[in-house]
Protein backbone atom coordinates (compact mmCIF):
# COMPACT_ATOMS: atom_id res chain seq x y z
CA UNK A 1 0.00 0.00 0.00
CA UNK A 2 0.90 3.40 -0.66
CA UNK A 3 1.89 5.72 2.67
CA UNK A 4 -0.69 7.66 1.10
CA UNK A 5 -3.38 5.10 1.91
CA UNK A 6 -2.09 4.03 4.68
CA UNK A 7 -2.58 7.43 6.24
CA UNK A 8 -6.28 7.17 4.54
CA UNK A 9 -7.26 4.00 6.47
CA UNK A 10 -5.95 5.35 9.67
CA UNK A 11 -7.90 8.67 9.52
CA UNK A 12 -11.23 6.30 9.05
CA UNK A 13 -10.46 3.61 11.79
CA UNK A 14 -9.96 6.52 13.91
CA UNK A 15 -13.34 8.27 12.70
CA UNK A 16 -15.06 4.56 13.45
CA UNK A 17 -13.30 3.94 17.17
CA UNK A 18 -15.08 6.57 19.40
CA UNK A 19 -18.52 5.12 17.95
CA UNK A 20 -17.25 1.55 18.83
CA UNK A 21 -14.86 1.39 21.31
CA UNK A 22 -16.04 1.64 25.07
CA UNK A 23 -15.04 4.59 26.70
CA UNK A 24 -12.48 3.86 28.99
CA UNK A 25 -10.22 2.64 25.26
CA UNK A 26 -11.43 6.04 24.31
CA UNK A 27 -10.06 7.99 26.91
CA UNK A 28 -6.56 5.83 26.25
CA UNK A 29 -6.73 7.28 23.01
CA UNK A 30 -7.26 10.42 23.76
CA UNK A 31 -4.43 10.59 25.70
CA UNK A 32 -2.63 9.10 23.52
CA UNK A 33 -2.90 11.50 20.83
CA UNK A 34 -2.08 14.43 23.45
CA UNK A 35 1.13 12.34 24.20
CA UNK A 36 1.69 11.74 20.72
CA UNK A 37 1.58 15.72 20.21
CA UNK A 38 4.24 16.53 22.54
CA UNK A 39 6.40 13.91 21.51
CA UNK A 40 5.92 15.17 17.88
CA UNK A 41 8.00 18.70 18.97
CA UNK A 42 10.51 15.80 20.74
CA UNK A 43 11.39 14.42 17.43
CA UNK A 44 11.95 17.49 15.47
CA UNK A 45 13.85 19.14 18.34
CA UNK A 46 15.71 15.78 19.08
CA UNK A 47 15.37 13.48 16.70
CA UNK A 48 15.91 15.87 13.97
CA UNK A 49 17.92 18.62 15.10
CA UNK A 50 19.76 16.58 17.69
CA UNK A 51 19.17 19.13 21.17
CA UNK A 52 17.65 16.74 23.78
CA UNK A 53 15.07 17.85 25.62
CA UNK A 54 13.78 17.33 29.22
CA UNK A 55 11.29 20.31 30.15
CA UNK A 56 8.63 19.09 27.18
CA UNK A 57 6.28 18.94 30.24
CA UNK A 58 6.79 22.24 31.35
CA UNK A 59 5.29 23.79 28.48
CA UNK A 60 2.36 21.80 28.45
CA UNK A 61 1.85 22.86 31.82
CA UNK A 62 1.96 26.24 30.34
CA UNK A 63 -1.19 25.78 27.66
CA UNK A 64 -2.73 24.02 30.41
CA UNK A 65 -2.35 26.89 32.91
CA UNK A 66 -2.71 29.49 31.09
CA UNK A 67 -5.88 28.32 29.95
CA UNK A 68 -7.53 26.78 33.46
CA UNK A 69 -6.44 30.37 34.28
CA UNK A 70 -8.06 32.56 32.03
CA UNK A 71 -11.66 30.51 31.97
CA UNK A 72 -12.03 29.53 35.33
CA UNK A 73 -10.90 32.97 37.01
CA UNK A 74 -14.08 35.29 38.50
CA UNK A 75 -12.43 38.57 38.39
CA UNK A 76 -9.80 38.61 35.27
CA UNK A 77 -7.60 41.38 35.27
CA UNK A 78 -9.35 44.51 32.69
CA UNK A 79 -6.42 43.92 29.53
CA UNK A 80 -7.32 40.12 29.72
CA UNK A 81 -11.02 39.78 30.36
CA UNK A 82 -11.63 39.18 27.18
CA UNK A 83 -9.57 35.74 26.68
CA UNK A 84 -11.59 34.11 29.40
CA UNK A 85 -14.99 34.03 27.17
CA UNK A 86 -13.85 31.06 25.64
CA UNK A 87 -11.25 28.10 25.60
CA UNK A 88 -10.48 29.33 22.38
CA UNK A 89 -9.59 32.69 23.19
CA UNK A 90 -7.66 31.35 26.11
CA UNK A 91 -5.85 29.24 23.77
CA UNK A 92 -4.49 32.22 21.68
CA UNK A 93 -2.94 33.19 25.32
CA UNK A 94 -1.90 30.38 26.04
CA UNK A 95 0.05 30.52 22.60
CA UNK A 96 1.42 33.87 22.98
CA UNK A 97 2.96 33.06 26.54
CA UNK A 98 4.38 29.84 25.18
CA UNK A 99 5.80 31.10 22.49
CA UNK A 100 7.35 33.92 24.55
CA UNK A 101 8.74 31.82 27.20
CA UNK A 102 10.47 29.47 24.67
CA UNK A 103 11.63 32.15 22.93
CA UNK A 104 13.62 33.48 26.49
CA UNK A 105 14.98 30.18 27.32
CA UNK A 106 15.77 29.00 23.53
CA UNK A 107 17.85 32.59 23.48
CA UNK A 108 19.18 31.36 27.02
CA UNK A 109 19.99 27.58 26.37
CA UNK A 110 20.26 26.35 22.81
CA UNK A 111 23.73 28.15 22.57
CA UNK A 112 24.68 25.89 25.02
CA UNK A 113 26.36 22.65 23.63
CA UNK A 114 27.16 19.10 24.82
CA UNK A 115 25.42 18.07 28.04
CA UNK A 116 25.12 21.26 28.97
CA UNK A 117 21.67 21.73 26.98
CA UNK A 118 20.28 18.93 28.26
CA UNK A 119 20.98 20.13 31.71
CA UNK A 120 19.44 23.28 30.75
CA UNK A 121 15.92 22.14 30.02
CA UNK A 122 16.07 20.21 33.64
CA UNK A 123 16.66 23.22 35.14
CA UNK A 124 14.25 25.31 33.38
CA UNK A 125 11.77 22.18 33.09
CA UNK A 126 11.91 22.30 37.18
CA UNK A 127 11.60 25.66 37.81
CA UNK A 128 8.47 25.94 35.75
CA UNK A 129 6.88 22.82 37.50
CA UNK A 130 7.77 24.45 40.94
CA UNK A 131 6.10 27.79 39.45
CA UNK A 132 2.64 25.81 38.77
CA UNK A 133 2.66 24.96 42.32
CA UNK A 134 3.06 28.59 43.95
CA UNK A 135 1.85 30.78 41.58
CA UNK A 136 -0.45 32.77 43.02
CA UNK A 137 -4.33 31.75 41.64
CA UNK A 138 -3.09 28.94 40.22
CA UNK A 139 -4.79 26.77 43.44
CA UNK A 140 -1.11 25.11 44.68
CA UNK A 141 -0.88 21.81 44.69
CA UNK A 142 -4.92 20.98 44.35
CA UNK A 143 -4.88 22.63 41.25
CA UNK A 144 -7.74 24.37 39.39
CA UNK A 145 -10.97 22.53 39.10
CA UNK A 146 -13.91 23.28 36.98
CA UNK A 147 -12.66 24.41 33.44
CA UNK A 148 -15.27 24.50 31.07
CA UNK A 149 -15.35 22.28 28.16
CA UNK A 150 -14.02 23.68 24.52
CA UNK A 151 -16.91 24.16 21.96
CA UNK A 152 -16.65 23.96 18.18
CA UNK A 153 -19.63 25.27 16.14
CA UNK A 154 -21.65 25.66 19.27
CA UNK A 155 -21.44 21.99 20.42
CA UNK A 156 -19.68 21.36 23.65
CA UNK A 157 -16.85 18.91 23.67
CA UNK A 158 -17.84 17.85 27.31
CA UNK A 159 -17.10 14.00 27.10
CA UNK A 160 -14.29 12.09 25.90
CA UNK A 161 -15.78 10.48 22.81
CA UNK A 162 -16.07 14.35 21.34
CA UNK A 163 -12.74 15.63 22.30
CA UNK A 164 -11.50 12.63 20.52
CA UNK A 165 -11.95 14.06 17.57
CA UNK A 166 -10.32 17.71 18.32
CA UNK A 167 -7.61 15.80 19.95
CA UNK A 168 -7.24 13.75 16.83
CA UNK A 169 -7.56 16.19 13.93
CA UNK A 170 -5.27 18.59 15.46
CA UNK A 171 -2.73 15.80 15.99
CA UNK A 172 -3.03 14.84 12.40
CA UNK A 173 -2.38 18.25 11.31
CA UNK A 174 0.55 19.07 13.66
CA UNK A 175 1.88 15.90 11.83
CA UNK A 176 0.98 17.22 8.26
CA UNK A 177 2.64 20.22 9.11
CA UNK A 178 5.69 18.73 10.88
CA UNK A 179 6.17 16.81 7.36
CA UNK A 180 5.67 19.34 5.15
CA UNK A 181 8.25 21.97 7.08
CA UNK A 182 10.91 19.10 6.67
CA UNK A 183 10.36 18.82 3.25
CA UNK A 184 11.32 22.28 2.34
CA UNK A 185 13.92 24.73 2.32
CA UNK A 186 14.00 25.41 6.22
CA UNK A 187 13.25 21.74 6.55
CA UNK A 188 16.75 21.15 4.98
CA UNK A 189 18.36 23.21 6.85
CA UNK A 190 16.83 22.04 10.38
CA UNK A 191 17.86 18.73 8.88
CA UNK A 192 21.50 19.62 8.71
CA UNK A 193 21.72 21.01 12.31
CA UNK A 194 22.32 17.22 13.53
CA UNK A 195 25.91 16.81 12.43
CA UNK A 196 25.81 19.45 9.39
CA UNK A 197 26.23 22.83 11.57
CA UNK A 198 29.10 24.28 10.30
CA UNK A 199 28.87 23.05 6.92
CA UNK A 200 24.91 24.73 6.51
CA UNK A 201 26.68 27.88 7.95
CA UNK A 202 29.14 28.14 5.36
CA UNK A 203 25.74 27.58 3.03
CA UNK A 204 24.17 30.25 4.25
CA UNK A 205 22.04 28.63 6.82
CA UNK A 206 21.83 30.52 9.68
CA UNK A 207 21.62 27.38 12.01
CA UNK A 208 20.99 29.34 15.40
CA UNK A 209 17.48 30.35 13.79
CA UNK A 210 17.02 27.06 12.54
CA UNK A 211 17.70 25.41 16.29
CA UNK A 212 14.80 28.35 17.63
CA UNK A 213 12.26 27.13 15.11
CA UNK A 214 11.93 23.90 16.17
CA UNK A 215 12.76 24.48 19.55
CA UNK A 216 9.72 27.06 18.92
CA UNK A 217 7.26 24.41 17.53
CA UNK A 218 8.12 21.78 19.87
CA UNK A 219 6.99 24.37 22.80
CA UNK A 220 3.79 25.28 21.20
CA UNK A 221 2.80 21.67 19.98
CA UNK A 222 3.33 20.97 23.77
CA UNK A 223 1.15 24.12 24.75
CA UNK A 224 -1.96 22.78 22.92
CA UNK A 225 -1.58 19.82 23.90
CA UNK A 226 -1.84 21.10 27.81
CA UNK A 227 -4.70 22.66 26.47
CA UNK A 228 -6.51 19.86 24.94
CA UNK A 229 -5.60 17.79 28.12
CA UNK A 230 -6.61 20.64 30.80
CA UNK A 231 -10.11 21.03 28.90
CA UNK A 232 -10.40 17.05 28.83
CA UNK A 233 -9.80 16.64 32.08
CA UNK A 234 -11.71 19.81 33.35
CA UNK A 235 -9.00 19.73 35.82
CA UNK A 236 -5.32 20.75 36.04
CA UNK A 237 -2.94 20.17 38.84
CA UNK A 238 1.21 20.02 38.51
CA UNK A 239 1.78 16.77 38.70
CA UNK A 240 1.98 15.66 34.88
CA UNK A 241 3.64 18.74 34.35
CA UNK A 242 7.19 17.67 36.20
CA UNK A 243 10.25 16.37 35.19
CA UNK A 244 9.24 12.77 35.69
CA UNK A 245 6.72 13.57 32.70
CA UNK A 246 9.98 15.38 30.61
CA UNK A 247 11.45 12.04 30.95
CA UNK A 248 9.03 9.83 30.06
CA UNK A 249 7.62 12.33 26.69
CA UNK A 250 11.62 11.77 25.75
CA UNK A 251 11.14 7.92 26.14
CA UNK A 252 8.37 8.15 24.19
CA UNK A 253 10.50 9.76 21.61
CA UNK A 254 13.09 7.25 21.36
CA UNK A 255 10.84 3.54 21.73
CA UNK A 256 9.16 5.61 18.35
CA UNK A 257 12.08 6.58 16.71
CA UNK A 258 13.05 9.45 17.16
CA UNK A 259 14.34 10.22 13.30
CA UNK A 260 10.35 10.19 12.28
CA UNK A 261 7.49 12.01 12.22
CA UNK A 262 5.05 8.79 12.77
CA UNK A 263 8.04 7.47 15.39
CA UNK A 264 5.55 10.01 17.67
CA UNK A 265 2.53 8.16 17.42
CA UNK A 266 4.35 4.55 18.02
CA UNK A 267 6.32 5.60 21.35
CA UNK A 268 3.29 7.24 22.94
CA UNK A 269 1.06 4.58 21.83
CA UNK A 270 3.00 1.79 23.22
CA UNK A 271 4.89 3.79 26.32
CA UNK A 272 1.26 4.20 27.18
CA UNK A 273 -1.00 0.73 26.29
CA UNK A 274 2.66 -0.84 28.11
CA UNK A 275 1.72 1.20 31.66
CA UNK A 276 -1.66 0.23 31.65
CA UNK A 277 -1.00 -3.00 31.00
CA UNK A 278 1.51 -3.17 33.48
CA UNK A 279 -0.50 -1.70 36.07
CA UNK A 280 -3.31 -3.98 35.45
CA UNK A 281 -1.62 -7.03 35.06
CA UNK A 282 1.60 -6.96 37.25
CA UNK A 283 -0.42 -7.15 40.44
CA UNK A 284 -2.21 -10.11 40.46
CA UNK A 285 0.62 -11.76 37.78
CA UNK A 286 2.62 -11.33 41.41
CA UNK A 287 0.11 -11.79 43.33
CA UNK A 288 1.28 -8.76 45.24
CA UNK A 289 0.38 -4.98 45.53
CA UNK A 290 3.58 -2.88 44.93
CA UNK A 291 4.74 -0.17 41.67
CA UNK A 292 6.13 -3.23 40.08
CA UNK A 293 5.22 -1.88 36.58
CA UNK A 294 7.76 1.27 37.05
CA UNK A 295 10.48 -1.36 37.77
CA UNK A 296 9.52 -3.94 35.10
CA UNK A 297 8.73 -0.45 32.55
CA UNK A 298 12.61 0.28 33.13
CA UNK A 299 13.39 -2.53 32.50
CA UNK A 300 11.78 -3.12 29.22
CA UNK A 301 13.19 0.81 28.22
CA UNK A 302 16.83 -0.91 29.00
CA UNK A 303 16.21 -3.82 26.79
CA UNK A 304 14.52 -1.86 23.99
CA UNK A 305 17.03 0.87 23.83
CA UNK A 306 19.77 -2.29 23.05
CA UNK A 307 17.64 -3.96 20.51
CA UNK A 308 16.52 -1.02 18.83
CA UNK A 309 18.71 1.73 19.38
CA UNK A 310 17.16 3.96 16.51
CA UNK A 311 13.48 3.19 18.00
CA UNK A 312 10.77 1.16 16.49
CA UNK A 313 9.55 3.02 13.92
CA UNK A 314 12.52 2.65 11.53
CA UNK A 315 12.43 -1.20 12.41
CA UNK A 316 8.77 -1.41 11.39
CA UNK A 317 9.50 0.57 8.19
CA UNK A 318 11.90 -1.98 6.92
CA UNK A 319 8.94 -5.06 7.31
CA UNK A 320 7.33 -2.58 4.28
CA UNK A 321 7.98 -3.47 0.78
CA UNK A 322 10.73 -0.71 -0.09
CA UNK A 323 9.15 0.27 -3.32
CA UNK A 324 6.95 2.60 -1.78
CA UNK A 325 9.34 3.97 0.56
CA UNK A 326 9.08 7.98 0.57
CA UNK A 327 11.32 9.50 -1.79
CA UNK A 328 11.56 13.43 -2.36
CA UNK A 329 9.58 14.11 -5.26
CA UNK A 330 11.31 14.46 -8.51
CA UNK A 331 11.64 17.76 -9.76
CA UNK A 332 9.18 17.73 -12.62
CA UNK A 333 10.86 18.64 -16.25
CA UNK A 334 8.85 21.77 -16.21
CA UNK A 335 8.78 24.13 -18.64
CA UNK A 336 6.65 26.63 -17.02
CA UNK A 337 9.28 26.07 -14.04
CA UNK A 338 11.46 29.69 -14.12
CA UNK A 339 15.11 29.17 -13.71
CA UNK A 340 16.74 30.94 -10.47
CA UNK A 341 18.42 34.19 -11.13
CA UNK A 342 21.99 34.56 -10.96
CA UNK A 343 24.74 36.36 -9.83
CA UNK A 344 26.44 38.67 -12.19
CA UNK A 345 30.31 37.22 -12.50
CA UNK A 346 33.23 40.11 -12.04
CA UNK A 347 34.66 41.42 -14.72
CA UNK A 348 37.92 38.62 -15.90
CA UNK A 349 41.18 39.63 -13.83
CA UNK A 350 39.28 41.32 -11.19
CA UNK A 351 40.40 40.90 -7.60
CA UNK A 352 38.55 38.64 -5.65
CA UNK A 353 40.37 37.37 -2.80
CA UNK A 354 42.98 38.25 -0.93
CA UNK A 355 45.08 37.79 1.99
CA UNK A 356 47.33 39.77 3.36
CA UNK A 357 50.31 39.04 6.13
CA UNK A 358 47.39 36.11 7.21
CA UNK A 359 48.73 34.50 10.58
CA UNK A 360 47.55 31.84 12.74
CA UNK A 361 48.36 30.77 15.82
CA UNK A 362 47.43 27.06 17.49
CA UNK A 363 48.97 28.04 21.14
CA UNK A 364 52.43 27.72 20.38
CA UNK A 365 52.09 26.29 16.94
CA UNK A 366 51.71 28.55 13.80
CA UNK A 367 50.02 27.42 11.59
CA UNK A 368 50.01 30.12 9.13
CA UNK A 369 52.55 32.58 9.18
CA UNK A 370 52.11 36.10 7.26
CA UNK A 371 50.31 34.15 4.14
CA UNK A 372 50.08 37.00 1.61
CA UNK A 373 47.50 35.47 -1.72
CA UNK A 374 45.44 37.11 -4.26
CA UNK A 375 42.99 35.34 -6.29
CA UNK A 376 40.90 37.02 -9.64
CA UNK A 377 38.10 36.42 -11.65
CA UNK A 378 38.65 33.68 -14.48
CA UNK A 379 41.91 32.26 -12.63
CA UNK A 380 42.62 28.78 -10.57
CA UNK A 381 44.92 29.11 -8.56
CA UNK A 382 46.65 25.89 -6.01
CA UNK A 383 47.86 26.12 -2.82
CA UNK A 384 50.04 23.10 -2.56
CA UNK A 385 52.29 21.87 0.17
CA UNK A 386 53.41 18.81 2.11
CA UNK A 387 51.03 17.36 4.91
CA UNK A 388 50.64 19.57 7.56
CA UNK A 389 51.87 22.40 5.62
CA UNK A 390 48.64 24.65 7.21
CA UNK A 391 46.88 24.80 3.91
CA UNK A 392 43.31 23.38 5.20
CA UNK A 393 44.23 26.02 8.24
CA UNK A 394 44.39 28.62 6.03
CA UNK A 395 41.77 27.51 3.70
CA UNK A 396 39.92 27.92 6.90
CA UNK A 397 40.89 31.52 7.61
CA UNK A 398 39.93 32.33 3.81
CA UNK A 399 36.53 30.92 3.95
CA UNK A 400 35.31 32.44 7.79
CA UNK A 401 35.27 28.97 9.28
CA UNK A 402 38.16 29.95 11.59
CA UNK A 403 39.40 33.38 12.19
CA UNK A 404 43.12 34.56 11.74
CA UNK A 405 45.35 35.92 15.17
CA UNK A 406 46.78 38.58 12.49
CA UNK A 407 46.46 39.99 8.74
CA UNK A 408 43.35 40.47 7.28
CA UNK A 409 41.14 38.86 4.19
CA UNK A 410 39.64 40.85 1.87
CA UNK A 411 37.29 39.23 -0.02
CA UNK A 412 35.27 41.96 -3.18
CA UNK A 413 37.57 44.79 -1.53
CA UNK A 414 35.83 44.13 1.55
CA UNK A 415 37.45 42.75 5.20
CA UNK A 416 35.77 39.33 6.32
CA UNK A 417 38.05 38.58 9.14
CA UNK A 418 35.26 37.62 11.73
CA UNK A 419 32.49 37.42 9.72
CA UNK A 420 30.35 34.65 10.12
CA UNK A 421 30.62 31.86 7.18
CA UNK A 422 26.72 32.16 6.20
CA UNK A 423 27.44 36.18 5.93
CA UNK A 424 30.98 35.69 3.51
CA UNK A 425 28.50 32.97 1.84
CA UNK A 426 26.04 35.48 0.78
CA UNK A 427 28.50 37.62 -0.93
CA UNK A 428 29.32 34.75 -3.28
CA UNK A 429 32.01 32.72 -1.71
CA UNK A 430 30.67 28.64 -1.83
CA UNK A 431 33.24 26.06 -0.53
CA UNK A 432 34.14 22.43 -0.37
CA UNK A 433 35.20 20.45 2.62
CA UNK A 434 38.41 18.17 3.01
CA UNK A 435 36.40 15.51 4.98
CA UNK A 436 33.52 15.54 3.39
CA UNK A 437 30.44 16.92 5.03
CA UNK A 438 27.13 15.32 3.78
CA UNK A 439 24.00 14.41 5.14
CA UNK A 440 24.38 10.42 4.67
CA UNK A 441 21.03 9.14 5.30
CA UNK A 442 19.60 12.84 2.88
CA UNK A 443 19.32 12.28 -0.85
CA UNK A 444 21.97 13.66 -3.07
CA UNK A 445 19.75 15.79 -4.43
CA UNK A 446 18.57 17.44 -1.17
CA UNK A 447 22.25 17.65 -0.22
CA UNK A 448 22.81 19.66 -3.17
CA UNK A 449 19.43 21.66 -2.79
CA UNK A 450 20.97 22.83 1.02
CA UNK A 451 23.75 24.72 -1.63
CA UNK A 452 20.82 26.87 -3.21
CA UNK A 453 19.55 27.77 0.22
CA UNK A 454 20.57 31.67 -0.16
CA UNK A 455 18.66 31.76 -3.24
CA UNK A 456 15.48 31.17 -1.87
CA UNK A 457 13.13 33.02 1.12
CA UNK A 458 10.18 31.49 1.48
CA UNK A 459 10.12 31.15 5.53
CA UNK A 460 8.85 28.79 7.92
CA UNK A 461 4.90 29.86 7.82
CA UNK A 462 4.70 28.99 3.88
CA UNK A 463 6.80 25.99 4.34
CA UNK A 464 4.62 24.23 6.88
CA UNK A 465 1.51 24.76 5.14
CA UNK A 466 3.29 24.24 1.86
CA UNK A 467 2.98 27.44 -0.04
CA UNK A 468 6.20 27.57 -1.20
CA UNK A 469 5.67 24.66 -4.00
CA UNK A 470 7.34 27.06 -7.04
CA UNK A 471 10.13 27.79 -5.43
CA UNK A 472 11.22 24.51 -4.15
CA UNK A 473 10.54 23.15 -6.89
CA UNK A 474 12.79 25.77 -8.40
CA UNK A 475 15.19 24.74 -6.04
CA UNK A 476 15.31 21.37 -6.61
CA UNK A 477 15.62 21.65 -10.35
CA UNK A 478 18.80 23.94 -9.51
CA UNK A 479 19.99 21.23 -7.55
CA UNK A 480 19.48 18.85 -10.52
CA UNK A 481 20.64 20.89 -13.30
CA UNK A 482 24.30 21.30 -10.99
CA UNK A 483 24.50 17.30 -10.28
CA UNK A 484 23.97 17.22 -14.15
CA UNK A 485 26.52 19.39 -14.77
CA UNK A 486 28.68 17.40 -11.98
CA UNK A 487 28.14 14.32 -13.57
CA UNK A 488 25.99 12.91 -10.65
CA UNK A 489 22.77 12.92 -12.82
CA UNK A 490 22.07 8.91 -11.99
CA UNK A 491 22.19 9.36 -8.40
CA UNK A 492 19.95 12.19 -7.29
CA UNK A 493 17.43 10.24 -5.29
CA UNK A 494 20.41 7.28 -4.09
CA UNK A 495 21.25 8.44 -0.29
CA UNK A 496 24.19 10.60 -0.29
CA UNK A 497 25.78 8.41 2.15
CA UNK A 498 25.44 5.65 -0.40
CA UNK A 499 28.16 6.89 -2.39
CA UNK A 500 31.74 6.36 -3.35
CA UNK A 501 34.29 8.87 -1.63
CA UNK A 502 34.88 10.59 -5.08
CA UNK A 503 31.50 11.35 -5.99
CA UNK A 504 30.94 12.77 -2.74
CA UNK A 505 33.36 14.89 -3.41
CA UNK A 506 32.06 16.23 -6.58
CA UNK A 507 28.53 16.38 -5.13
CA UNK A 508 30.37 19.02 -2.86
CA UNK A 509 31.19 20.99 -5.58
CA UNK A 510 27.85 20.65 -6.67
CA UNK A 511 26.47 21.68 -3.57
CA UNK A 512 28.50 24.56 -4.10
CA UNK A 513 27.84 25.45 -7.73
CA UNK A 514 24.13 25.75 -6.45
CA UNK A 515 25.58 28.56 -4.01
CA UNK A 516 25.68 30.78 -7.28
CA UNK A 517 29.17 31.95 -6.40
CA UNK A 518 31.71 34.02 -8.10
CA UNK A 519 34.42 32.03 -5.89
CA UNK A 520 35.00 28.47 -5.47
CA UNK A 521 37.38 27.12 -2.82
CA UNK A 522 37.99 23.55 -3.00
CA UNK A 523 40.15 21.50 -0.07
CA UNK A 524 41.30 18.67 -2.21
CA UNK A 525 39.02 18.07 -4.92
CA UNK A 526 40.94 15.55 -6.74
CA UNK A 527 41.01 12.85 -3.51
CA UNK A 528 40.26 9.70 -3.86
CA UNK A 529 38.86 10.52 -7.62
CA UNK A 530 40.08 8.12 -10.40
CA UNK A 531 41.48 8.98 -13.35
CA UNK A 532 38.51 9.31 -15.44
CA UNK A 533 37.01 11.12 -12.69
CA UNK A 534 40.04 13.91 -12.57
CA UNK A 535 40.19 14.31 -16.08
CA UNK A 536 35.94 15.11 -15.64
CA UNK A 537 36.80 16.99 -13.05
CA UNK A 538 39.76 18.86 -14.50
CA UNK A 539 37.61 19.72 -17.46
CA UNK A 540 34.37 21.03 -14.95
CA UNK A 541 36.71 23.39 -13.83
CA UNK A 542 38.28 24.43 -16.70
CA UNK A 543 34.91 25.38 -17.78
CA UNK A 544 33.75 27.13 -14.64
CA UNK A 545 37.09 29.19 -14.98
CA UNK A 546 36.40 30.06 -18.72
CA UNK A 547 32.85 31.43 -17.16
CA UNK A 548 34.64 33.45 -15.15
CA UNK A 549 34.69 32.00 -11.22
CA UNK A 550 37.79 32.47 -9.60
CA UNK A 551 38.68 29.21 -7.91
CA UNK A 552 40.95 28.40 -5.35
CA UNK A 553 42.26 25.05 -4.87
CA UNK A 554 44.18 23.00 -2.16
CA UNK A 555 45.56 19.50 -3.76
CA UNK A 556 47.95 17.37 -3.00
CA UNK A 557 47.64 15.81 -6.65
CA UNK A 558 50.79 17.50 -8.50
CA UNK A 559 49.74 15.84 -11.94
CA UNK A 560 46.00 16.71 -11.44
CA UNK A 561 46.83 20.65 -10.89
CA UNK A 562 50.41 21.44 -13.11
CA UNK A 563 47.90 20.34 -15.94
CA UNK A 564 45.09 22.82 -14.65
CA UNK A 565 46.17 25.70 -12.63
CA UNK A 566 46.90 29.43 -13.55
CA UNK A 567 49.16 29.79 -10.56
CA UNK A 568 50.56 28.03 -8.16
CA UNK A 569 51.61 28.66 -4.39
CA UNK A 570 53.52 26.39 -2.28
CA UNK A 571 53.25 26.18 1.53
CA UNK A 572 55.73 24.30 3.87
CA UNK A 573 55.56 24.71 7.49
CA UNK A 574 52.98 27.69 7.60
CA UNK A 575 54.65 29.77 5.16
CA UNK A 576 54.84 30.80 1.95
CA UNK A 577 58.13 28.99 0.30
CA UNK A 578 56.98 29.65 -3.77
CA UNK A 579 54.61 31.37 -5.84
CA UNK A 580 54.58 31.51 -9.66
CA UNK A 581 53.62 29.73 -13.22
CA UNK A 582 53.29 25.69 -12.66
CA UNK A 583 56.34 25.06 -15.15
CA UNK A 584 58.32 27.35 -12.77
CA UNK A 585 57.32 25.49 -9.16
CA UNK A 586 58.17 21.81 -10.80
CA UNK A 587 61.64 23.48 -11.20
CA UNK A 588 62.02 25.46 -7.66
CA UNK A 589 64.63 24.26 -6.01
CA UNK A 590 62.70 25.09 -2.44
CA UNK A 591 59.66 23.28 -3.50
CA UNK A 592 61.27 20.53 -4.87
CA UNK A 593 63.21 20.05 -1.06
CA UNK A 594 59.69 20.32 0.35
CA UNK A 595 58.10 17.25 -1.68
CA UNK A 596 61.21 15.07 -2.14
CA UNK A 597 63.49 16.11 1.13
CA UNK A 598 61.39 14.93 3.58
CA UNK A 599 60.84 11.74 1.78
CA UNK A 600 64.55 10.22 2.19
P1 LIG B 1 47.44 20.76 5.71
O1 LIG B 1 46.03 21.01 5.34
O2 LIG B 1 48.41 21.54 4.89
O3 LIG B 1 47.80 19.32 5.69
P2 LIG B 1 46.66 21.81 8.27
O4 LIG B 1 46.29 23.21 7.98
O5 LIG B 1 45.55 20.84 8.45
O6 LIG B 1 47.69 21.27 7.19
O7 LIG B 1 47.53 21.78 9.58
C1 LIG B 1 48.67 22.64 9.77
C2 LIG B 1 49.19 22.44 11.18
O8 LIG B 1 48.28 23.02 12.12
C3 LIG B 1 49.34 21.00 11.58
O9 LIG B 1 50.53 20.88 12.36
C4 LIG B 1 48.11 20.72 12.42
O10 LIG B 1 48.37 19.74 13.37
C5 LIG B 1 47.87 22.06 13.07
N1 LIG B 1 46.45 22.32 13.35
C6 LIG B 1 45.46 22.39 12.44
N2 LIG B 1 44.27 22.67 13.01
C7 LIG B 1 44.53 22.77 14.33
C8 LIG B 1 43.72 23.06 15.49
N3 LIG B 1 42.41 23.28 15.38
N4 LIG B 1 44.32 23.07 16.70
C9 LIG B 1 45.66 22.84 16.81
N5 LIG B 1 46.47 22.58 15.80
C10 LIG B 1 45.92 22.54 14.55
MG1 LIG C 1 44.49 19.72 4.74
Amino acid sequence: MKPRYLVLALVLLLGLAPLVLPSFQVTLLNYIGLYTLVVLGLILLTGVGGMTSFGQAAFVGLGAYASAYLTTTEQLPGWLAWAGASPWLALLIGILLTASVALLLGALTLKLSGHYLPLGTIAWGISLYYLFGTLDGLGGQSGVSDLPPISLFGLALDKGNKIFYLIWALLLLAILITQNLLNSREGRAIRALKGGQVMAESMGVNTFRSKMVIFLIAALFAAVSGWLYAHTQRFVNPTPFGLHMGIDYLFMALIGGVGSVWGALLGAGILTMLKQWLQDWLPSLLGSQGNYETIVFGLLIVLLMQRAPGGLWPMLVRLVPSRHRPRTQAPAANAQLGELPRRELPKKGTLILEAREVTKRFGGLVANDRMNLSVHAGEILALIGPNGAGKSTMFNQLSGVDVPSDGEVRFLGEKINGVPSRRIARMGMSRTFQHVKLLPTMSVLENVAIGAHLRGSKGVVPATLHLERTEEAELLDEARRQLERVGLGDYLYEEAGSLALGQQRILEIARALCADPCLLLLDEPAAGLRHKEKQALAELLRRLRGEGMAILLVEHDMDFVMGLVDRVVVMEFGQKIAEGLPEDIQKNPAVLEAYLGGAE
